[in-house]
């Protein structure tokens, strides 16, 4: 059985070991530093005797292989192996993290379960059942960084399954085989969690713990994102700098801006039913005109609502009539709907809209496209109104 020495001592990261067998790129070593993956912390890379390591898993057997693309390592040859530390050492860090973050998280929210953990170079997250407000997690993220302050000691022992003390720790007893030692992590005396998995030794180590993302993760729950160390510097830095260029352009105080953007999307939403409403109204109150016996209706409406300019265009179709609609905003959406053969909307409406720079297509009886230029509105009208003056005349 190969030693693992992350087990009792996560800062080796060189170490000589025996090759025990070379099986294409897959090396077995007697002893190794290499941390295989689990907990949702990903393996570690490196070099075995200067060839790159680049990944390290469990066989079916319980051994740790590591694997070294285009090795000549032979079987008996004793070996100098060294585990990307900086890597490792984030890793370690980000792992930790999420240990002291979960349990300030659930200091909040009792209730709160983990759905899944992610701890990798790219990124550190971990899911929980539900969400949590943003105060929830400040409150959490203080907690965490008073930890990181006191310098708790991170300590490992082992339990039996039947300890009184197990139901103190954090646990998910269904997914440790019955054979297999229970491994317990101590944050001081903040936090028990079983783990198998590597961790510093101090929390001081993690520098600091800061929140910067959270995301739905479907049936799973949230994702709550998280950094530490010189990382976490910098991207606090950078939030606190874009919150207050945000804050400038709402034009208020800093403790003020979270109910400021809540009125800001309140009044927005308003405004868009209103807008929406006035659309419909104004399309409804326009007659169309008797043109050689066909009503067409003519409208230039404010708002852009596709739901709005269609249902105004369908309700004149269905009497037979014409509908020409060229709905307003920063650009023109136009519509043509004709319940009459003698206007194909295929065929004429891209021709206007080509004149002034536009696209649209669509069947013989509901076409539509847009105009970037929103001032040629009336222009867009009348040529419309021109072309469908012609067909319906040529055909009465
Ligand atoms: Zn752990």
């Amino acid at each position: 059985m190969t030693d693992e020495i992350f087990r009792h001592d996560g800062y080796v990261f060189e170490f000589e070991a025996n090759v025990v067998s070379v099986k294409g790129d897959e090396v077995i070593l007697d002893s190794t530093a290499f941390y295989p993956g689990g907990g949702g912390q990903v393996c570690d890379t490196g070099a075995i005797r200067g060839i790159p390591v680049t990944e390290a898993f469990y066989d079916k057997d319980g051994n740790i292989v590591h694997m070294v693309t285009g090795n000549d390592l032979q079987p008996g040859e004793r070996v100098w192996c060294s585990v990307d530390w900086d890597r490792r050492y984030e890793l370690m860090q980000g792992h930790t993290g999420e240990h002291l973050l979960f349990c300030s998280l659930k200091r909040q929210c009792p209730d709160l379960t983990i759905t899944k953990i992610m701890i990798s170079p790219e990124s550190k997250y971990v899911i929980v059942n539900h969400d949590l407000s943003w105060e929830q997690i400040r409150e959490a993220q203080r907690f965490a960084n008073q930890a990181i302050v006191d310098n708790l000691a991170v300590t490992k022992s082992i339990m039996d399954r039947d300890d009184p003390d197990l139901e103190k720790v954090r646990i998910k007893l269904d997914r440790i085989p019955e054979d297999e030692e229970i491994s317990v992590v101590a944050i001081g005396n903040i936090d028990l969690s079983a783990c198998s998995g590597v961790h510093v030794m101090e929390t001081s180590e993690l520098e600091m713990l800061i929140v910067d993302r959270k995301v739905s993760a479907g049936k799973d729950g949230i994702a709550i994102h998280f950094k530490v160390g010189q990382e976490a510097k910098n991207v606090a830095a950078d939030l606190a700098s874009i919150a207050l260029e945000i804050v400038d352009g709402i034009g208020c105080k800093t403790e003020d801006s979270v109910r400021a953007v809540a009125n800001m999307r309140h009044d927005l939403d308003l405004e868009g039913r209103l807008l929406r409403k006035a659309t419909k109204d104004l399309a409804v109150s326009t007659v169309p005109e008797d043109v050689h016996g066909t009503p067409v209706l003519y409208a230039v409406l404010p708002g852009t609502d596709r739901a709005v300019l269609t249902d105004a265009a369908e309700s004149v179709k269905s009497k037979g009539g014409v509908a020409l609609i060229v709905g307003v905003t920063d650009t023109l959406a136009v519509i043509m709907a004709s319940g009459t053969p003698a206007v194909d909307c295929r065929k004429l409406l891209p021709d206007v809209l080509k004149q002034f720079g536009g696209r649209g297509g669509g069947k013989p009886d509901f076409a539509q496209g847009g105009v970037t230029d929103s001032s040629l509105a009336d222009e867009v009208l009348k040529a419309m109104r021109a072309t469908v003056e012609k067909s319906l005349s040529s055909s009465s």
